[in-house]
């Protein structure tokens, strides 16, 4: 019998302060939360529920994610810290408002230091029936709503930066962006923002009918889905699937820069440093897209009101231009920045929080 890898071993353990493993027979719940970081606020992160073919498999999936969030929430210095939670989605037939209550019952045991908030197949009622049993779940229907606008903008925003950094245009007019998932909840937003700042663009979508209908309205080309990365264009912006950044694609990318909405772009860590050879500046995904979190706040803090967001998402331009200008004077991969980033400012407000105890 093989001895299953300690957590603690994992390379994306990264000092978690804490991962639960819950389980409810009666309601077929198997759900992993992962707290990585607390040291600013309360962990918050989505809750995504997949059919796993193993669990180590959902382990691997929860530990990235957290960090991932911890890193994005701290970058955009918001009062909050890191976390994710994942559900190994039960198979056959099941009871889907006892399974979230059971989610529910979880991350009540956690007494506030998670947040759960959805992700993929978990739905704004799924957050209804687990606050049932909690108070500690965001992006309820009646909540925030819609978090794409505010992401968008934001990668808006950073699209600007990318133009600046790499391209030396102080202006989106005429630059020529080749936009993967145009007509998705953020996409779509997005090439509005685009093209109303004179961007030319080139979209694509597996949705046809919609794609065509945003091109017409917008004057924009349009390609078939595997052509995206094909396109001569200044920035490709993914917004639909992560890990389009990899050994099958890299090569035939003919743009000067990266930035786009979708989570973890970069197929490997690896990559950042293959964009950076072929001379392909790269805007960090979770330092560009944390819009959406940053619009969730509205359902935890209550400082929150339009000007708190714009002023965040103006920070988060400067965010990124500090790491645009760090990989190009340093000579080193952007994501590989970012990261270091996250984590000094993890580590600082920990020694903060511990001197502030002394
Ligand atoms: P969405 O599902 O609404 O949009 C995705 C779009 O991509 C859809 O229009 C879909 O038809 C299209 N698509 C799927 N596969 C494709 C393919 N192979 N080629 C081309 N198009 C394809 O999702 P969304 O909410 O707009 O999010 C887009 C991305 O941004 C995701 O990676 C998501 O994780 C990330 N993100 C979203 C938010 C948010 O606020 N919604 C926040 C942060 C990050």
């Amino acid at each position: 019998m093989s001895v299953p890898a300690s957590v603690f071993e994992h390379p994306s353990f990264d000092n978690h302060e804490k991962v639960l493993f819950a389980s409810d027979p009666a309601t077929g719940l198997q759900a992993i939360i992962a707290v990585h970081s607390t040291v600013r606020g309360p962990a918050v992160g989505g809750c995504r529920m997949w059919g796993y073919d193993s669990p180590s498999e959902a382990v691997t999936d929860v530990l990235r994610l957290s960090q991932g969030m911890s890193y994005k929430n701290i970058m955009a210095d918001l009062p909050i810290g890191g976390g994710k939670s994942v559900i190994i989605k039960p198979k056959g037939e099941f009871d889907r408002e006892a399974l979230f209550q059971a989610f529910g019952r979880a991350v009540d045991s956690l007494g506030g230091h998670y947040i759960s908030a959805e992700d993929v197949g978990v739905s704004p009622d799924d957050m209804v029936s687990a606050r049932r049993t909690t108070r500690h779940v965001v992006g309820l229907p009646q909540g925030t709503g819609d978090p794409s606008p505010t992401t968008a903008k934001g990668v808006f925003f950073g699209i600007q930066v990318v133009a600046e950094k790499a391209l030396g245009k102080s202006s989106l007019e005429g630059v020529r962006i080749a936009v993967q998932g145009a007509t998705g909840h953020v996409g779509a937003y997005l090439c509005r923002h685009l093209a109303k700042a004179g961007a030319e663009l080139t979209l694509t979508d597996i949705n046809t009918d919609a794609l065509e209908k945003l091109a017409a309205e917008l004057g924009a080309k349009t390609v078939g889905k595997d052509e995206i990365y094909d396109v001569e264009a200044d920035i490709f912006t993914p917004c639909a699937l992560g890990a389009v950044i990899n050994e099958n694609t890299i090569d035939r990318l003919k743009v000067r820069a990266v930035a786009g909405a979708a989570n973890n772009q970069l197929a490997t860590r690896e990559m950042g440093a293959e964009l950076m050879k072929r001379k392909i500046a790269y805007a960090p995904d979770y330092v560009i897209n944390a819009g959406g979190i940053i619009n969730i706040m509205g359902e935890i803090e209550t400082r929150f009101d339009r000007n708190w967001v714009e002023g965040k998402l103006q920070g988060l331009k400067s965010t990124l231009a500090e790491i645009l200008d760090a990989a190009e004077s340093e000579g080193r991969p952007a994501n590989l920045i970012a990261d270091e980033i996250a984590r000094q400012r993890i580590e600082d407000a920990r020694a903060g929080t511990r001197h502030a105890a002394e």
